[in-house]
């Protein structure tokens, strides 16, 4: 099996990277800026260009590829059972009045371009792939009462129930970044007033604080002792802690594991809060609940892609030898 190539995908608003992994790890991670501009069919056409090019660096065939993991952001709808892309950080139809995603489109018809080429195919929302990449080789530890949550520029999570993956009827659950936490709160990027992604995500927190800064900016402003920037994260702590609860009082899980790049580059700031805000909530559903940061840090996205289609007689070596640790750099190709 050694020469056999399962492909990875990462759909970002950002970037789109592919990874090729075989029993001996991955062996090629490129990526892209994800490309805005054109048809509604550009960004599978760039997945399906970067798959083709990793191919050919590593002399494999495309038409031997076990199968491919895509890991996307969401939502997702399905028609005619073909996952499509409706997602706002990519589709400039869907936010017309922000105008700043330079297209028209309302959806991206992902499944049905890739799987013209690439006949065994998965998709999955990126939270959820994060959740079975965790579950599997990160911090979740096998658990079969998880739930992943990612608090970046925006908010998403995956989860299991009796070991078994949610998925709902078109593949978005649970979507909390969406979940209403306050009565009369800011405006998400969704359209929704006061839930969790308007109050806690990057975005949010930069929003809060103004002049320009990043959320990055209003940490380290928060670590020189800046009291706006203090007040607007313990905020920010206090309402993500909220919606842990909430996803806790649905779901009834047993652990949740918090990854994303607000949570993991301020990870010690930010946990001790969210645990004391967290275990304050209805002590008979929290008590017991371990919260624990993403123990895959950097390579979740490539594992959470990877994750999606890895035979069950590879994860053993996988896990035993943490083959992501021998990752090679990420290539960035211009175009
Ligand atoms: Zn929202």
């Amino acid at each position: 099996m050694t020469g056999s190539y399962l492909a990875g995908v990462d759909i970002g608003g950002t970037k789109i990277a592919v990874s090729l992994a075989n029993t001996s790890g991955i062996s090629i991670r490129v990526y892209q800026n994800t490309r805005l501009e054109g048809t509604s069919t550009i960004i599978p056409e760039q997945v399906d260009f970067l798959l083709r090019y990793a191919c050919e660096q590593r002399g494999v065939q495309p038409d031997t590829i076990m199968a491919v993991g895509v890991s996307s952001c969401g939502p997702f709808v399905k028609e005619m059972n073909r996952t499509l892309l409706v997602a706002p950080n990519l589709c400039g139809g869907l936010v017309p009045d922000r105008g700043i995603i330079p297209n028209d489109w309302t959806r991206i018809p992902l499944e049905a371009v890739l799987s013209r080429r690439w006949s065994t195919l998965t998709i999955e929302n990126d939270a959820v792939a994060a959740a079975v990449a965790e579950r599997l080789f990160g911090a979740g530890g096998g658990e079969d009462d998880l739930v992943y949550v990612t608090w970046s520029t925006g908010i998403g999570s995956g989860a299991y129930i009796n070991g078994m993956l949610i998925h709902g009827k078109n593949g978005n659950a649970p979507h909390i970044g969406h979940m209403y936490l306050a009565e009369d709160g800011p405006r998400c990027g969704c359209g929704n007033f006061g839930d969790m992604e308007s109050l806690v995500s990057g975005l949010a927190i930069a929003r809060d604080y103004g002049g320009g800064l990043t959320a990055e900016d209003v940490f380290k402003a928060c670590q020189n002792g800046d009291g706006k920037a203090k007040e607007i994260i313990s905020k920010a702590i206090r309402n993500f802690a909220r919606g842990l609860a909430s996803i806790n009082a649905i779901l009834d899980t047993k652990v949740i594991v918090i990854g994303g790049s607000v949570f993991i580059n301020n990870s010690e700031m930010l946990l001790p809060g969210i645990r004391d805000e967290f275990y304050r909530s209805f002590p008979v559903l929290s008590e017991g609940v371990d919260i624990r940061p993403s123990g895959l840090g950097s390579y979740l996205g490539d594992m959470a892609a990877l994750s999606l289609v890895m035979p069950d007689d590879w994860i053993r070596k996988w896990q035993d030898n943490e083959l992501w640790e021998r990752a090679p750099p990420a290539i960035m190709l211009d175009r």
